[in-house]
């Protein structure tokens, strides 16, 4: 059984293959489900236009997007079930929960207010979702 956010072996391409969170669903950790979607379409949208100009074959098209698409897909979904992986503090139903949830809201509201630290966080955070990419994969 597979089991989602769980990264998968390789398999043989096909004429069939997924994107988004058919293939990699991940937890909301770190805000890049959409972002790894996209990515996706754009890349296999790049090997299936060298497939239809004859420069690969569909098979290698579609084996050269899963093999660059789960290299990245699986860092995603690692990295975003360690950032929330429904044990962590802010899960929980009790006091502690309710201190870790507001002193989070806390230092967000006031990190908002902040312009220097709100452009850091901004581009800390900009750049695992795919800042500068543009020209990869
Ligand atoms: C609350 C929440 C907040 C999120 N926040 C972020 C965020 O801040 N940043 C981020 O990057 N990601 C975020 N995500 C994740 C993001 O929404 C998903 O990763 C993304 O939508 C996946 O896109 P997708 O096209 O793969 O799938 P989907 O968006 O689920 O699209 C699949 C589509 O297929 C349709 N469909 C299903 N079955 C059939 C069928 N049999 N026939 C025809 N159509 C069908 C569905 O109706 C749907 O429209 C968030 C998700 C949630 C739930």
């Amino acid at each position: 059984m597979i089991r989602t956010s769980e990264p998968i072996a390789p398999w043989k391409p096909s004429n069939v293959t997924l994107v988004g969170d058919a293939i990699h669903t991940m937890t909301p950790g770190r805000g890049v489900g959409a972002n790894t979607a996209l990515r996706d379409a754009r890349l296999l949208t790049r090997k299936l236009v060298a497939a239809s100009r004859r420069e690969l074959s569909l098979l290698d098209a579609v084996g050269r997007y899963e093999t660059t698409m789960t290299s990245y897909a699986w860092d995603a979904v690692i990295k975003s079930r360690a950032q929330m992986d429904g044990h962590s503090v802010m899960h929980r139903g009790d006091l502690i929960g309710t201190l870790a949830r507001t002193g989070m809201r806390a230092a967000m509201r006031t990190m908002n207010h902040l312009p220097p630290v709100k452009r850091k966080i901004a581009l800390a955070e900009s750049s695992f979702r795919g800042a500068g990419r543009e020209h990869e994969d």
